[in-house]
């Protein structure tokens, strides 16, 4: 599976995030319901907004988009979203690219036109199959007139010419940089072979993007490129879609300083099928509070419960088996969010009174359990993997920075905090530890 990833010039907001959390609900429910995911993720790291704000701020594009990169791993962990196989940067494959573009060149697919290379589509019948905008529509004449020079509308630029000041590389057409689309193209055959399962992507990366991209690769390779194509619908303000370039953006960042939770951002981003745009707002944010907080409620009591009877009642069990059939046919379907999240509270609402009055047994309480961590496996919103070692890992690294640099004063605060919250550490030859506090701490 191939999912376009970020442009990293600045902070994602939860618009990308929406794509990319529906592509954590795909890759978690192809693996529960038994298939081996390979995804891969790129990382466009060298593009004209890249070059401009970096040279602005003068440093090179790598230090500038670094720490966003960082950024971006450190967001997505914190939306419980899980890691691709494979990142790949576009600026450690501008080989694969070149190649590629050379492949085209000698099939003649590809025209040069000053100093650049472009993609003629007129050589390419199938062009527009994807998103149905064919050449000469409406939306095809709106395609944006960059500033490169190409001979039609509709052909795209695969190497753009060097240009004063802009980074390059070498290559056999000239010193120069690649397009975007072929990124994409050359990155994921070259992890995941000419032909593919899935190629997923927000709505607006359909045309021209993707369209392009099946223009180059099967243009190059004479084979079908991608077996399913997955778009999601955007997150959308006030009925506007949420873009950078429209301001109407809410970062991560911006909503963690608002005190709203990571796992009710999450299950809200998650919580709507992912064909249906989803309008952003505050209200639902801290409706989808509300609900976290029941289910994760419901969860610490069912684990904490100690039914008395041990045999549970045969049409309890069997309740509890049809909701994570229901459940797993949901997602099954098309990745049918609503009937999947309506599983799940089902099984609150059957088993909660049980827990009140004290009629559930320890076996029905063993298989509740059971099924909703389950079906936690797919939805990622009551606990995280490695939640708990993550956090204090990070201390510990923030500590040993401190005791680093000589500032004990921040050193012994951190070992307080984590004492608080039931952390004990231990300092030995082969470096920090930590455990659970107990009795005689
Ligand atoms: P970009 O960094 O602009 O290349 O976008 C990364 C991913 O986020 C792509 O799959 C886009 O289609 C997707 N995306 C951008 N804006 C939105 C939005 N408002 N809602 C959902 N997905 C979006
Ligand atoms: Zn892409």
């Amino acid at each position: 599976m191939y999912t376009c990833g970020p442009t990293v010039y600045d902070f994602v907001h939860i618009g990308n995030f929406r794509t990319f959390i529906f592509e954590d609900l795909l890759r978690r429910s192809l693996k529960f319901l038994g298939f081996k995911v390979i995804q891969v993720m790129n990382l466009t790291d060298v593009e004209d907004k890249i070059i401009k704000a970096s040279r602005e701020k003068g440093v090179t594009i790598f230090e500038y988009t670094e720490p966003f990169i960082q950024a971006f791993f450190e967001d997505a962990s914190n939306l419980n979203i899980e890691p691709a196989e494979y990142y790949p940067r576009a600026t450690e494959h501008i080989p694969q690219m070149i190649e590629l573009i050379e492949e085209l060149f000698q099939k003649g697919f590809a025209y040069s036109q000053g100093d650049s290379i472009y993609f003629d589509i007129s050589k390419f019948p199938k062009y527009g199959r994807l998103s149905r905008i064919k050449p000469g529509s409406r939306a095809f004449s709106r395609l944006d007139a960059d500033e490169y020079e190409k001979q039609e509308v509709g052909d795209f630029v695969l190497w753009k010419g060097k240009k004063e000041g802009e980074p390059f590389w070498e290559s056999p057409f000239g010193p120069g940089r690649p397009g975007w689309h072929i990124e994409c193209s050359a990155m994921s055959m070259h992890y995941l072979g000419p032909t593919f399962d899935i190629h997923t992507g927000g709505i607006d990366n359909m045309f021209p993007h993707h369209e392009n991209e099946i223009a180059q690769s099967e243009a190059a390779t004479g084979q079908t490129f991608v077996r399913f194509w997955m778009h999601s619908q955007h997150l959308l303000v006030n009925g506007e879609r949420m873009a950078k370039s429209k301001g109407n953006f809410y970062t991560l960042r911006d909503l963690q300083r608002m005190n709203y939770s990571f796992k009710a951002i999450r299950f809200l981003l998650l919580s709507t099928h992912y064909r249906n745009p989803l309008n952003f707002t505050f209200e639902a944010l801290k409706q989808a509070e509300k609900s976290v907080e029941r289910l994760l409620d419901f969860y610490h009591r069912l684990k904490e419960y100690q039914g008395k009877e041990k045999e549970e009642a045969e049409e309890v069990l069997r309740s509890i088996r049809e909701i994570r059939e229901e459940f797993v046919e949901a997602l099954a379907d098309d990745l049918n969010i609503s009937g999947a999240i309506s599983a799940v509270f089902s099984l609150m609402h059957e088993i909660n009174p049980m827990m009140v009055e004290g009629t559930l047994k320890r076996e029905g309480a063993i298989l509740a359990l059971k099924t909703i961590e389950e079906f936690d496996q797919v939805l990622g919103i009551l606990e995280k993997k490695g939640e708990l070692e993550d956090w204090v890992q990070n201390l510990i690294k923030q500590r040993e920075e401190a005791r680093k640099r000589k500032d004990f004063a921040t050193a012994d605060r951190i070992r307080a905090e984590l004492l608080e919250r039931g952390i004990v550490l231990e300092d030995t030859a082969q470096g920090t530890r930590w455990r659970k506090k107990t009795l005689g701490d």
